[in-house]
C-alpha cells in the first residue's frame, strides 16, 4: 500500500491543505493499492507561485544543462522501471509484460529523445532584417489522464522542461502513482526548486484552478473531449495557450485488394491494446460490404485468442478495465449496440464468469454496424470493435471521416500508393498503412474534436515555445 499525503511544491514535499483523499484501486483485484491527497485550489495556487518564481532562472539555464537534467531523469526512472511497470499494470490493468515495455519503458525512451532533440533544436534564425528567437512559453499546467499515465505526463513535462518552461502537473486521480515516482526522481536529482511541481486532486478542483490561473501561460491537457472543452473555455478567460489531446473514434479502412485476415488481425490487436483504453484505438473497421460475413468470422476467431487475465499474473492477453465505473460504461455501450440492431458476433455485456474479481469485459465484436449507431459514433474505451460495410472507396472515406473526432486511422491495401492516396483523404492526425508499427517519435495529435496541437517528436517540443522577432 502506497500512501501519499503530500504534494510536491517548490522542491519540497508539502502536506495537502485539504483533508480528502483518493483511493487508487488495483484493476485486477479491486484491492486498494494506494492513496493520494485530494488537493485544493490553495494547493494549486501555491504550485503556480513556485513555478512562476522558478521560471526566470530555469529559462536562463543553458540548453545543455537542461538536456543533461533530462538524461539524468531518464536514468533515475530507468532504475525504477520494474517498479513503474508493476505499478501501472496494477492501476490500469494492462498485462505486465506489455506494461513494462509500453507504460514504463517507452516514456523513459521519450525523456532521452527530448534531451537529444532539444540539443539539436534551432532556437534562432534570421528572417530578413529580423532575428527570430524562440523562448519558453512560461509556466505550463499539465493535466493528464489515466490510460497511459506516465507516457502522457512525459509527453508534456519533458519537452516543457527541456525548452525552459516550469511545470505544474496534475495527474489523473485514477492512476496517479507513477507521477509520484516521477516527482521522487525529480527530487532526488535536485532540480532547482519550483521547476517541477505536482499537485494531486480532481479535475473540477485542481484542474480548473490551473486552467483559470492568470500566472499559468499554457495549459496542456490530455483527456476526454468533454473535459478538454471545459479547460479551453476556462483558459480563454486569460487567453492562455491551450494544447488538447482528446478522444477518438478511429477507422481502419480495409480496401478491396487488401489481405483481409491480416487487416482484421492487425486492427483488432491495435484496438484491444490496453483493453481498448487507447485514444487512437481502431474501433471501427470498414470492409467491403460483400465481405462483412467473412470479416466477422475472422474477427470472432481473433477475439477468442484474447484470453482474459489479471495484469500481474502474466497469463492473459487482455487485462481488466481501469475501474468499475469504466466497466459499467462499456457494458452500457454493448447493450446499446445490441438494442440498436448491431449483430453481436462474440463477447457481450455479461461479466466473464471465470473472473469474479477485477473489472473485466469480454472481447466484443459487433458487425453490421451502421454509421448512425451509438457504437459507431461514440468513444467506448473498452475491448469493443465495430465492423462496418462500405460500397466503394469514396464511401469508405466518407464513413471514416463521418465523425466529430479525427485522431487516428489505418488503411490496408495490396497497393502501397493507393493506400497512401486514401490515407491522405482521412481527416486525422495519423494514419497507419498496412499495419506499420507505431512510431513513438512522430508527432501525435488530432484533427477536429480530437484536439489542438501535437505531442512528441520535434513538433511536440516546439509546442512549448513562444516566438519573438528582434528587428535589427
Ligand atoms: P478525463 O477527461 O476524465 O480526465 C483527464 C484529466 O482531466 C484528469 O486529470 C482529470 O482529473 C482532469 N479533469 C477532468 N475534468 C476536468 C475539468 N473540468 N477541468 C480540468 N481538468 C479536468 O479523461 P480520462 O477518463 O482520464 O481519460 C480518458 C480520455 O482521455 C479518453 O477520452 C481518451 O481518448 C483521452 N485520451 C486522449 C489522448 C490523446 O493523446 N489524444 C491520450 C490519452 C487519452
Amino acid at each position: 500500500m502506497r500512501e501519499y499525503t503530500e504534494h510536491y511544491l517548490g522542491g519540497a514535499w508539502v502536506p495537502s491543505s485539504g483533508s480528502g483523499h483518493f483511493d487508487v484501486v488495483d484493476a485486477s483485484t479491486e484491492a486498494v493499492l494506494g492513496r493520494v491527497p485530494a488537493g485544493t485550489t490553495a494547493d494549486a495556487e501555491r504550485a503556480v507561485t513556485h513555478a512562476r518564481a522558478a521560471f526566470d532562472g530555469w529559462m536562463a539555464e543553458s540548453v545543455a544543462t537542461r538536456a543533461d537534467a533530462l538524461d539524468a531523469l531518464a536514468d533515475a526512472l530507468a532504475a525504477r522501471q520494474t517498479e513503474l511497470g508493476e505499478l501501472i499494470a496494477s492501476e490500469v490493468g494492462m498485462p505486465i509484460k506489455l506494461a513494462s515495455g509500453i507504460q514504463a519503458g517507452l516514456p523513459i525512451q521519450q525523456v532521452r529523445a527530448f534531451a537529444s532533440m532539444v540539443r539539436e533544436l534551432r532556437f534562432e534564425e534570421n528572417v530578413g532584417t529580423s532575428l527570430v528567437v524562440r523562448e519558453p512559453v512560461g509556466v505550463v499546467a499539465a493535466i493528464t489522464p489515466w490510460n497511459y499515465p506516465l507516457n502522457q505526463v512525459i509527453g508534456k513535462v519533458a519537452p516543457a522542461l527541456a525548452v525552459g518552461c516550469t511545470v505544474v502537473l496534475k495527474p489523473s486521480e485514477v492512476a496517479p502513482l507513477s507521477a509520484y515516482v516521477l516527482a521522487e526522481c525529480v527530487h532526488a536529482l535536485g532540480l532547482p526548486a519550483g521547476v517541477f511541481n505536482l499537485v494531486s486532486g480532481e479535475g473540477p478542483v485542481v484542474g480548473e484552478a490551473l486552467a483559470t490561473h492568470p500566472e499559468v501561460d499554457m495549459v496542456s491537457f490530455t483527456g476526454s473531449t468533454r473535459a478538454g472543452r471545459r479547460v479551453a473555455e476556462l483558459a480563454a478567460g486569460t487567453i492562455k495557450r491551450v494544447a488538447l489531446e482528446l478522444g477518438g473514434k478511429s477507422a481502419s479502412v480495409v480496401l478491396d485488394d487488401a489481405d483481409l485476415e491480416r487487416a482484421i488481425k492487425g486492427s483488432m490487436s491495435q484496438c484491444f491494446l490496453n483493453s481498448g483504453q487507447t485514444c487512437s484505438a481502431l474501433s471501427r473497421v470498414l470492409v467491403p460490404r460483400a465481405r462483412l460475413p467473412e470479416a466477422a468470422a475472422l474477427a470472432r476467431a481473433c477475439a477468442e485468442r484474447f484470453t482474459l487475465g489479471p495484469a500481474l499474473e502474466g497469463k492473459g492477453r487482455l487485462g481488466p478495465l481501469v475501474s468499475g465505473a469504466q466497466r459499467e460504461r462499456v457494458r452500457r455501450y454493448i447493450e446499446q449496440g445490441v438494442a440498436e440492431g448491431a449483430t453481436l458476433v462474440t463477447g457481450g455485456a455479461d461479466a466473464p464468469a471465470e473472473l469474479p474479481r477485477g473489472f473485466f469485459v469480454k472481447p466484443t465484436v459487433f458487425s453490421d454496424v451502421t454509421p448512425t449507431m451509438t457504437v459507431a459514433r461514440e468513444e467506448i474505451f473498452g475491448p469493443v470493435i465495430c465492423l462496418m460495410g462500405y460500397d466503394d472507396e469514396d464511401d469508405a472515406v466518407r464513413i471514416a471521416n463521418d465523425s466529430p473526432y479525427g485522431l487516428s486511422g489505418a488503411v490496408w491495401s495490396a497497393d502501397g500508393a493507393r493506400a497512401q492516396r486514401v490515407a491522405r483523404r482521412l481527416r486525422t492526425g495519423q494514419v497507419d498503412i498496412n499495419g506499420a508499427p507505431f512510431n513513438p517519435f512522430a508527432p501525435f495529435g488530432g484533427y477536429k474534436q480530437s484536439g489542438i496541437g501535437r505531442e512528441f517528436g520535434r513538433h511536440g517540443l516546439e509546442e512549448f515555445l513562444e516566438i519573438k522577432s528582434l528587428q535589427l
